[in-house]
């Protein structure tokens, strides 16, 4: 399995983190996930991530845009400020090689679920339609679906897909945490197959780039999202042997984003790692 964990220090660190941690992938923020304003990249921080990279086994790499962002937003200065940032995050990945930038879809914040559909689509749209040459993909993530959060259900994710004009550049990353808070149950094996069923028929696996690999501190249902760390939550370790031994995954990405990064990604790494048959 491509296994990996999200990197903290953005691009100057990335690399040195993932190789020291023996990661097959690795996920990133291009600039400060907690600012509006970016750090830009320089061509000289752009040419020592390239070189560091192609000299790695690292592959592939996924950036993870900025908090702020709320593209299905219905308050326009919000709107704006959110598509302007996924246009730079686009162009930032484009300068690094980086093929994807994972988002969550966006919170409807109150316009409701139909309007931030909407809304979310044309600002996929938007965004796309100035990276037109650009060959960076967005990854849409499954979520918990906490407060007005979309993407807790395949069929928001399948309904933006339908309706995006560059489809080719539209993706999926699915995180253990947010569809089990969301009310898939994969603690069964029964769950699991059903979970991964109904993801085939309404996303379908071949649009599956990445997947998020975290154990849940938030109960089933709940729409909460708290991560866990492998093992320690309510989802449990079974589930993510299935996962680690599911043929069907053997090429996606598995990014631990687990609590206590620093100590516990090691730890976890190994976990997963030691369910590999
Ligand atoms: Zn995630
Ligand atoms: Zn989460």
């Amino acid at each position: 399995m491509k296994l990996g964990t999200h990197t903290s220090g953005g691009p100057t660190k990335a690399i040195g983190v993932g190789n020291k941690l023996g990661c097959d992938s690795i996920q990133l923020f291009t600039s400060n996930p907690n600012r509006w304003r970016p750090t830009e990249i320089t061509d000289e921080v752009a040419r020592k991530f390239r070189s560091d990279w192609a000299a790695s086994s690292i592959d592939p790499i996924l950036s993870h845009d900025s908090y702020l962002i709320n593209i299905a937003s219905s308050k326009p200065k919000i709107l704006h400020q959110s598509r302007r940032a996924l246009h730079l995050e686009i162009e930032r990945c484009a300068k690094l090689g980086i093929p994807y930038v994972n988002m969550h879809p966006g919170a409807h914040v109150g316009a409701g679920e139909e309007e931030g559909l909407k809304i979310l689509v044309d600002s996929l749209n938007d965004v796309l339609a100035k990276t037109i040459n650009s060959s960076v993909s967005i990854l849409l993530e499954t979520t918990a679906g906490q407060g007005t959060n979309l993407g807790y259900r395949f069929e928001h994710l399948r309904h933006a897909m339908d309706r995006v004009e560059q489809q080719e550049r539209i993706g999926v990353c699915l995180d253990t945490c947010h569809i089990f808070a969301a009310g898939y149950d994969i603690r069964t094996e029964e769950g699991y197959e059903r979970t991964f069923q109904q993801f085939d028929q309404i996303i379908g696996f071949q649009h599956l780039k990445m997947f998020h690999i975290n154990d849940a501190k938030s109960t089933y249902g709940s729409r909460v999202d708290r991560h866990e760390n492998i093992g320690k939550g309510n989802i449990g370790l079974e589930p993510f042997r299935w996962l680690m031994n599911d043929p069907r995954f053997e090429q996606i990405p598995m990014i631990l984003e687990t609590p206590n990064s620093e100590e516990m990604h090691p730890v976890d790494l190994k976990i997963l790692r030691d369910l590999e048959e």
